[in-house]
C-alpha cells in the first residue's frame, strides 16, 4: 500500500468539529503508530533533495511532525507561536482566518540572515496561516525553502495562491483530500 493511502485509511474524519460544517482531519491517530509517524517524517523531509537551513513550524499540530523532521535533517527548529507564548521579544503579524483574525510570533534573532526556511505545517486548507508564517519569516531575513504539509485539503485551491505568491517555491504534502 502507498503511504499516502495507509494514512488514509488511519487518519480520522470528525465532522462538525470544532464548528458545524467542518470535517476536521485528525492526525493523532497517526501518532499512535511509531512506525508510521517515522516514515511520515522521513517523507516529509526528503520531499526536497536541497537541505533546508532550518524547518519554521506553526503552533500547535505543526509541531508534532515539525520537530522531528528538523531532528531528522539535523537542522534548527523555530516555533511559530501564537500570540502572548513566546517569552522573549517577538515580530508578528496579523492575518485573517475563514471566520476572524488571528496572529503568529517568532522569536527574533532565530533566522539567520539569508538561511532557507521550510515551513512545515500539518494540513493545508485555505493557506492564510501558512502564508502569513512565510511573510514574517521573509521580515526576519529568512527565503522559503519549501512549503511542506502532511495533508492538503486540494479542493479548497490554496494552490493557486501558493502559484501566484511564491510561483518558484515549491508545495509538498503526502496525503492529498
Ligand atoms: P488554513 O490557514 O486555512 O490553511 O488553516 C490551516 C490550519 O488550520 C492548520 O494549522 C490546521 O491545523 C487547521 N485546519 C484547518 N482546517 C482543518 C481541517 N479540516 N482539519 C484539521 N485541521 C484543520
Amino acid at each position: 500500500m502507498s503511504l499516502e493511502n495507509e494514512l488514509k485509511a488511519i487518519i480520522r474524519d470528525v465532522v462538525d468539529f470544532p464548528k458545524e460544517g467542518i470535517v476536521f482531519k485528525d492526525l493523532t491517530t497517526v501518532l499512535l503508530y511509531p512506525d508510521l509517524t517515522k516514515k511520515v517524517v522521513e517523507a516529509l523531509a526528503n520531499a526536497i533533495e536541497d537541505k533546508p537551513d532550518a524547518i519554521a513550524a506553526i503552533e500547535s499540530r505543526g509541531f508534532w511532525f515539525g520537530t522531528l523532521i528538523a531532528q531528522h535533517l539535523g537542522v534548527p527548529f523555530i516555533p511559530l507561536r501564537k500570540k502572548g507564548k513566546l517569552p522573549a521579544e517577538t515580530d508578528q503579524i496579523h492575518y485573517d482566518l475563514e471566520y476572524g483574525q488571528a496572529s503568529i510570533e517568532i522569536h527574533k534573532g532565530h533566522v539567520q540572515k539569508g538561511w532557507k526556511v521550510m515551513i512545515h505545517d500539518d494540513l493545508l486548507a485555505t493557506g492564510g496561516t501558512a502564508l502569513a508564517a512565510a511573510q514574517l519569516l521573509e521580515r526576519q531575513g529568512a527565503k522559503i525553502h519549501s512549503f511542506n504539509f502532511l495533508v492538503h485539503l486540494s479542493f479548497l485551491d490554496a494552490g493557486s495562491l501558493f502559484k501566484q505568491a511564491y510561483p518558484a517555491v515549491p508545495l509538498n504534502s503526502l496525503v492529498n483530500y
